[in-house]
């Protein structure tokens, strides 16, 4: 059950509605209400409110804290103060109506930068905090990104500041259109006198830096949880940086399996403490150490599941955990472990044999069990070396394991 539905309302779908169903109801809408089509105020208006419900609910996790807690919920959020109405339906449509007149238009956002964080159990079940250096490009600090002094930058009109420009070119019969650097500007959007250009970042606007983020990987986090620094993302000017995207990588354990909140661990009891009782003990993904007391008389059996409650993994900002599983594998002893007097005994203890019961007249093979030999046993073989045997009678399939 979702809190309120006045977004969904606002793009007329349900709370249930898929990202394909939402991508199609702002698309009709943004194309309705968009100023371009539809000069009224109200139009304006309504275009902002689909442009702002769309942004909500086309991101995952918003969506999810929309639901949760209603539109109260997204106002403590320390995201972007929301996108432009217009910056929306760029990304959305590439470049919107505006791009039909002057010169192609760039994509008012920039790319999100992804990374993986690559996190152990043991990590996740405690929370860490990564640093990490990250390259990327800012606005010149010199020039504040204009390129040169303030005031003595024009705007290039061969390209309308875009630096690009589409250029027309008689290929034979075919008339072709395409983009190219505007050769006005040379790419830079703005005409400037070369003295006046900033030294710095010699009129390209940006420089690189390299930052530490702290990336904090909370308690319970999950595999493909993302962690976002918004507008983080390369600057370039005229354009919102896009977000740089922390993405959990769950590294697999060698003893336990997780699947959401829950922990699953194999454990292994000697036969004795399984039939008479006794402890085990093991390493918790916690690093403390789970001691389990085995009762006298329980029998543990082979495969048997059981459930500590509240030893799983915590449960990603809400407090508490959920339960470890555990599977126990018997140990046996080995071949020939005791004498044959003590066998005796254990037939006084252990429950009676089961007996046999084979039908009246039925045909007996007394047969005798051997060791499985990979080779000479193995599904391949045997239908490969079938014929040979016939024809050969080799039977000696044992023989060419041996030259192999
Ligand atoms: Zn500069
Ligand atoms: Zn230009």
């Amino acid at each position: 059950m979702v809190k309120e539905t006045k977004f969904y309302d606002v793009l007329g779908v349900s709370p249930s509605a898929s990202d394909s169903e939402m991508k199609k109801a702002y698309r009709k809408a943004a194309l309705k209400y968009h100023p371009d089509k539809n000069p009224s105020p109200e139009a304006a208006e309504k275009f902002k409110e689909i442009s702002h419900a769309y942004e909500i609910l086309s991101d995952d996790q918003k969506r999810e804290i929309y639901d949760s807690y209603g539109e109260e919920g997204l106002s403590g959020q320390g995201g972007p103060g929301g996108m432009g109405a217009e910056d929306i339906f760029s990304q959305f449509f590439g470049g919107g109506f505006g791009g039909m007149g002057g010169g192609p238009q760039r994509p008012s956002r920039g790319k999100d930068i992804k990374h993986s964080i690559s996190c152990t159990l043991e990590e996740l079940y405690k929370g860490r905090t990564a640093k990490l250096a990250l390259n990327k490009t800012i606005l010149c600090k010199t020039c504040n990104g204009l390129g040169g002094k303030e005031g003595k930058i024009k705007k290039c009109s061969g390209c309308n500041g875009s630096g690009m420009k589409f250029v027309t070119r008689q290929m034979g019969p075919m008339i072709q259109r395409f983009q190219t650097v505007c050769d006005q500007c040379q790419g830079t959007g703005d005409i400037c006198d070369p003295k006046d250009r900033c030294t710095a970042c010699k009129g390209k606007k940006t420089q690189a830096e390299r930052k530490i983020l702290q990336v904090h990987i909370d308690p319970g986090m999950k595999d493909g949880q993302r962690v976002v620094f918004s507008g983080e993302g390369d600057q370039e000017p005229g354009i919102t940086p896009g977000d740089v995207v922390f993405v959990v990588d769950e590294k697999q354990h060698d003893k336990y399996t997780r699947k959401g909140n829950d922990l699953y661990y194999e454990a292994e009891v000697d036969l004795l403490t399984a039939l008479a009782g006794g402890e085990i003990a093991f390493k918790h993904v916690s690093g403390d150490y789970i001691k389990i007391d085995i009762i006298p008389g329980d029998v543990i059996s082979p495969g048997l599941v059981k459930v500590v409650e509240n030893q799983g993994m915590p449960v990603y900002r809400q407090g508490g955990r959920g339960n470890l599983f555990i599977k126990f594998n018997i140990k046996f002893p080995a071949k020939n472990f005791t004498s044959e007097e003590n066998l005796k005994t254990l037939e006084s203890v252990l429950p009676a044999r089961t007996k046999v019961s084979i039908p009246k007249g039925a045909e007996v093979d007394d047969v005798e069990i051997v060791d499985v030999d990979p080779y000479k046993h193995s599904n391949n073989r045997r239908d490969t070396y079938d014929s040979d045997e016939e024809e050969g009678g080799q039977g000696g399939a044992g023989v060419q394991c041996a030259s192999q």
